[in-house]
C-alpha cells in the first residue's frame, strides 16, 4: 500500500512505531439482530455486570483524576431506574444494543437539559457509560478487542473510561480522528507519557504498520522502507536520549558555558506526578489549579483547596510552589459556571477577569492559598492579565483576605500571556512574572490554540514575532530586576528551550515528563547566542 499521511495536533508528545489497531465506534460495532427477549435481557444484564466489574477494577487501580470520572459512572450503574426503559424495550422485542441505546437516550437528554450545571455536565459521563456497556455487548474488553503489544490505537475519539481500559504499559500510542488537546483524555495521556495525536480526520481502518509522530503531529500509515528506517533511527535516538535524560533529571541544569538555568515543573494534577520527579526539579513553576474544578463532582471549598495546596507543598520538601489562580474559560471551560455565551471565549471573560467578576469563586481559592503560604514557600500567580489595574484589584482582594485571616501576603506575580501584559510589563505592580508562551503565541499570532489545519500552523512560538516579544519581556524584566520565568510548552521542546537560552532566560517551568530531556538540551546549549531572532 502507498504511504499515507494524516496531519493532526499533538496532545501528548512522543514517538511510536507499531501495528495500527482500530477501535470501532461502539454504536456501530455493537448492532446485531434481536434474539428472544429473554436472551437479549440476559445479554444486557451480563454486559452491565461486566461494565460494573471493569469500572470497579479501573477505580481500584486509578489515581484521583480517574476516580472522579469512574465513581460517578459506578453510582449510575447501581441505579435500577437506569435499566428500566431498556428492559421494557427488550420485552417489546428490541435487540439489547438498541434497547440500551434508546433506553438511555431520554436520561442523557434529562441530564443535558437540567437546570443544575452539575447534572448538565454529567451527560457526557452517561454517554461514556453507555459506550462501556455497548463495548461489553459487542464483546469489547475481552481478548478480541485487545490491541497487540506496541500497537498504535486509532479511533474516532476515546472517552476517558475507554482510554483507561487499555493497557498503556504495552501500547505505543493513540491517534484520534477527532478529540482535542484540552480534553480529559489528553490530560491523562500527558500525565502517563503516552504519545497522542488528535484531530487527524477520518482514519481508514486498515491493517498496516504505522508511525505515530507525536512531535510534529503526524500519523504515517504504511510507511515506505525509507520512512520506517528514518523513524526507527529517531526512536533509537529517543531511547538513548531517555536513558541519558534519566541520569541528569535530578541534577542542576547548566549550559555548556556553565550558566545555571533553573528548571521547575508544571503540575496539571499533583496525583499524576510521582514524588521523585516532583523533587527532581527546582520546584513547581506553574500549578494549574483547574484540576480541582474541571471534571469534579463538586466545586472544591476552601478547606479542600487548602489541603490540596498544603499537601503539594509538603511533598515538595521546601521547594517553591507557584500557584496559579483559576484560569477558567477559553480552552479550559467549566460547564457549571454560567458564563454568558461569547462569540470568542478566548477574548472573553476568562482567567483573572472571571475571578474578579466572581468573588465567590475567587475568595475560597485566595484564602486557601494564603493559608497554605503560611506552611511553605508558596507564591500566587494571576493568569490572563491585560493591565495593571486588574493586578491592583486582585492584590487589594488578596490583601483584604490576608488581613481577615491575619496572615502575611506571599509574593504575587502574573502570567505574561497577552501582548498587552508583555508590552507593559514594567507598569505591572508584581513581585515576579512568568511568560505563558502558549497563550502569548495565540494572541500574538491571532490564531486560536485549539485550531486545526492552516490556523494550527500559525501556533508557532518560534515565529520571529513571538520570539521578539519574549526577548523584549526578558530585557524589561532584567532592567527592572523582576524575577522572570517561562512556563509555556515551548520550554519543554528542544528548539524552544534552545531559543530561550539564547535569548537569555534564566528560569523555565516544563512538563514533568520532559524534565530530564530539557536539562540535557540545556547542557548542549552554548550559552548566550547572538542575533536571535
Ligand atoms: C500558557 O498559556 O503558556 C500557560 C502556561 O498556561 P496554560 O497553557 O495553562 O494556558
Ligand atoms: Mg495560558
Amino acid at each position: 500500500m502507498a504511504e499515507k499521511h494524516y496531519k493532526g495536533r499533538v496532545a501528548a508528545p512522543g514517538l511510536a512505531l507499531g501495528p495500527l489497531f482500530h477501535l470501532p465506534d461502539l454504536a456501530v460495532a455493537a448492532d446485531r439482530p434481536a434474539g428472544t427477549p429473554e436472551a437479549e435481557m440476559a445479554r444486557l444484564t451480563a454486559a452491565i455486570a461486566a461494565a460494573r466489574e471493569q469500572l470497579a477494577l479501573l477505580l481500584a487501580e486509578g489515581e484521583e483524576m480517574a476516580a472522579e470520572i469512574l465513581g460517578f459512572q459506578l453510582e449510575m450503574l447501581d441505579d435500577p431506574a437506569l435499566v428500566e426503559t431498556a428492559a421494557a424495550l427488550v420485552a417489546e422485542g428490541a435487540p439489547a444494543v438498541r434497547a440500551w441505546q434508546e433506553g438511555l437516550a431520554p436520561q442523557v437528554e434529562v441530564f443535558a437539559g437540567d437546570d443544575d450545571p452539575y447534572f448538565r455536565a454529567r451527560a457526557a459521563d452517561l454517554l461514556d457509560l453507555r459506550d462501556r456497556v455497548m463495548a461489553a455487548l459487542a464483546g469489547g474488553g475481552g481478548p478480541a478487542m485487545a490491541p497487540p503489544a506496541g500497537a498504535i490505537v486509532t479511533a474516532r475519539d476515546l472517552s476517558p473510561s475507554r482510554f483507561l481500559g487499555l493497557d498503556w504499559a504495552v501500547l505505543g500510542g493513540a491517534a484520534l480522528g477527532a478529540g482535542s488537546a484540552a480534553s480529559h483524555v489528553a490530560m491523562l495521556a500527558r500525565a502517563r507519557g503516552i504519545p497522542l495525536v488528535t484531530a487527524l480526520g477520518p482514519i481508514e481502518p486498515v491493517a498496516a504498520t504505522a508511525v505515530l509522530d507525536a512531535r510534529d503531529g503526524f500519523l504515517v500509515v504504511g510507511p515506505k522502507p525509507a520512512t520506517e528506517r528514518r523513524y526507527r533511527g529517531r526512536l533509537a535516538v529517543d531511547r538513548e536520549e531517555a536513558r541519558a535524560a534519566a541520569k541528569v533529571v535530578a541534577e542542576p541544569a547548566r549550559t555548556a558555558s556553565g550558566r545555571p538555568i533553573s528548571v521547575m515543573v508544571n503540575v496539571d494534577d499533583p496525583d499524576a506526578v510521582p514524588d521523585d520527579l516532583l523533587r527532581a526539579g527546582d520546584g513547581v513553576g506553574l500549578l494549574r489549579t483547574e484540576f480541582l474544578f474541571i471534571g469534579r463532582a463538586e466545586r472544591p471549598d476552601e478547606e479542600t483547596q487548602y489541603r490540596a495546596y498544603a499537601r503539594l507543598l509538603q511533598r515538595l520538601g521546601g521547594r517553591p510552589l507557584i500557584l496559579r489562580t483559576l484560569d477558567i474559560g477559553g480552552d479550559k471551560p467549566l460547564p457549571d459556571l454560567d458564563i454568558p455565551a461569547e462569540t470568542n471565549p478566548f477574548l472573553g471573560l476568562r482567567g483573572l477577569r472571571l475571578c474578579l467578576d466572581r468573588p465567590e469563586l475567587f475568595r475560597p481559592q485566595v484564602r486557601a492559598a494564603l493559608r497554605a503560604a503560611a506552611d511553605g514557600p508558596l507564591s500566587i500567580m494571576l493568569p490572563m492579565v491585560s493591565r495593571a489595574a486588574e493586578v491592583l484589584e486582585a492584590r487589594s482582594f488578596i490583601e483584604a483576605e490576608a488581613r481577615a485571616l491575619d496572615l502575611a501576603v506571599p509574593p504575587v506575580g502574573i502570567m505574561v500571556e497577552t501582548p498587552a501584559a508583555a508590552l507593559a510589563l514594567d507598569t505591572m505592580p508584581v513581585d515576579f512574572a512568568s511568560i505563558g508562551s502558549n497563550d502569548l503565541t495565540q494572541y500574538v499570532m491571532a490564531a486560536s490554540r485549539d485550531a486545526g489545519g492552516r490556523v494550527a500552523e500559525l501556533i508557532d512560538p518560534l515565529d520571529p514575532a513571538v520570539l521578539r516579544l519574549i526577548r523584549m519581556v526578558v530585557e524589561m524584566a532584567a532592567a527592572k530586576g523582576l524575577p522572570l520565568s517561562l512556563c509555556g510548552d515551548m520550554a519543554s521542546d528542544r528548539a524552544g528551550i534552545e531559543a530561550l537560552v539564547a535569548i537569555g532566560i534564566e528560569r523555565v517551568s516544563v512538563a514533568p515528563a520532559a524534565l530530564g530531556r530539557v536539562k540535557l538540551w540545556i547542557a548542549g546549549c552554548a550559552g548566550r547566542a547572538h542575533g536571535l531572532p
